[in-house]
């Protein structure tokens, strides 16, 4: 009887709402490796069955919970990609594994909407596997913009993205899509084709990097010309890159992966820069570099600013009872807290140690803000080996948006220290 097999759950806070991956191999020396491949790149549970049939109990368990799967082509009880199938049915992002490759195998993949296939052997599988789950994970969060005066060729491009879970957005010539990025300036990725009514790809790509950054916007253009030197043009105008058609999928996907790891890997120099490795909040240098942005409008009455300075109360003691590990985990439950509490235009920021910055725009009344989010700290419960552990703050702020940021900053730690004073785990305005 074949079983399926979970591995252990994550602690509830570090899972992302019900999701889970999937692996189905029927060696178990792959399956195993897979998954704990994806444990050290996701924070989601990674469930692996080693039959089909196992697949089915799994799905069934846990009906629409799985984002993404990393599935064998061949099992002993589905020989003909039956698991793929079953597997692509149910909506899920999929991943193949395979052996050799040839073109029949070429022809019969490239038929399904699968994500990726990974020959086996080959030395780099599991990190091509993690890569291209991470990506599909990632893909969630981005958009993708086609440019093409044809509908259909449109919505050719549309499905390829749409497979790599892009979400899509279409115009039919450059000037549609210049209109469109005003509206919508967080799309990761521009598709274009060259020859369009109104506005050609070429003159979009150089109108549109007056604007966006190559890595803030990676364009890609398409072009079927026999012209080569339209691919110089496109690149001079300021494309990352381009596919001349007709093109093959595996070719086409894999420039368009290259151009959004680009993006990844500059997100991530950016955020080493500006956030704070334990917790993931922002740094003290981006809480003065943004937030000093945010106090000029608050200087002229454009918006309400709130500054609040946390500061976790007897958090040596933590440390001492319970190991600077708990004491870790108590500050990153906090940040969350903190971050879950804040909206997008506030910044949540770790100042150093067990001290926590908050910039609030326009929040209605202070007061009733900070002791609700007082008591939510309260509430809160870090799980210890037996037991958990819990832990206040206190909390000083300040409301005038004096000569500088600093002087805000420097008025709530007054406070703090007021609310220090009078028993800890209390709001002090300045
Ligand atoms: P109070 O109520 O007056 O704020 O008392 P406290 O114990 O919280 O304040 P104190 O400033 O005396 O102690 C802060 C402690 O925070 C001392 C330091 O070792 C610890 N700390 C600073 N950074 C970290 C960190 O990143 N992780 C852990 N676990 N502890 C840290
Ligand atoms: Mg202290
Ligand atoms: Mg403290
Ligand atoms: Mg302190």
């Amino acid at each position: 009887m074949p079983s399926p097999e979970s591995s252990p759950e994550p602690s509830p806070q570090n899972s992302v709402g019900d999701d889970r991956l999937l692996v189905v191999d029927d060696s178990r020396a792959i399956g195993i490796a897979v998954t704990r491949s994806l444990q050290t790149i996701a924070t989601l549970p990674v469930d692996y069955a080693d039959s089909l049939q196992a697949c089915e109990v799994l799905l069934s368990e846990h009906p629409g919970r799985y984002r993404v799967a990393v599935v064998d082509l061949n099992l002993p009880d589905a020989p003909d990609g039956q698991a793929v199938d079953l597997v692509l049915g149910n909506g899920i992002a999929t991943i193949v594994l395979t052996g050799m490759i040839d073109a029949s195998l070429h022809a019969r993949i490239g038929s399904k909407a699968i994500v990726d296939y990974v020959v086996k052997q080959n030395p780099g599988a599991i990190e091509t596997v993690q890569r291209d789950v991470r990506r599909v994970l990632r893909n969630a969060d981005r958009k993708a913009l086609v440019v093409d005066d044809s509908g259909s060729y449109r919505a050719y491009l549309r499905s390829i993205l749409q497979i790599q879970r892009l979400h899509v957005l279409e115009a039919a010539n450059g000037r549609e899509a210049l209109a469109l990025l005003e509206r919508e300036p967080d799309v990761s990725l521009m598709i274009t084709d060259y020859e369009m009514p109104e506005m050609d790809g070429v003159h979009l790509t150089a109108s549109l990097r007056n604007r966006f950054s190559s890595s803030e916007l990676a364009v890609v253009g398409i072009s079927g010309s026999d012209d080569s030197f339209l691919g110089v043009r496109f690149l001079k105008a300021g494309a990352n890159d381009l596919v001349r058609k007709p093109f093959l999928l595996e070719e086409f996907v894999g420039r368009i992966n290259t151009c959004l790891d680009h993006l990844d890997d500059i997100q991530t120099i950016r955020d080493q820069a500006n956030r704070d490795y334990l917790t993931r909040l922002y740094n003290r240098r981006y809480l003065f570099d943004a937030g000093g942005i945010l106090h000029k409008s608050a200087q002229r009455g454009q918006i309400r600013l709130l500054v609040a300075v946390l500061d976790v109360d007897f958090f040596k003691r933590i440390n001492d009872t319970h190991g600077h590990d708990i004491g870790d985990r108590a500050l990153q439950a906090l940040a969350r807290m903190l971050q879950d509490n804040s909206r997008g235009t506030d910044i949540a920021a770790r100042l150093g140690g067990e001290e926590f910055c908050l910039l609030a725009v326009n929040v209605d009344n202070p007061a009733t803000y900070l002791d609700r989010l007082r008591e939510r700290v309260a509430a809160m419960e870090v799980p210890l080996r037996d037991g958990s552990l819990r832990f206040t703050v206190s909390i000083g702020a300040s409301l005038t948006a004096g000569s500088n940021l600093g002087a805000m900053i420097s008025a709530a730690d007054r406070a703090l220290y007021r609310a220090k004073e009078a028993g800890r785990n209390q709001v002090a305005f300045e």
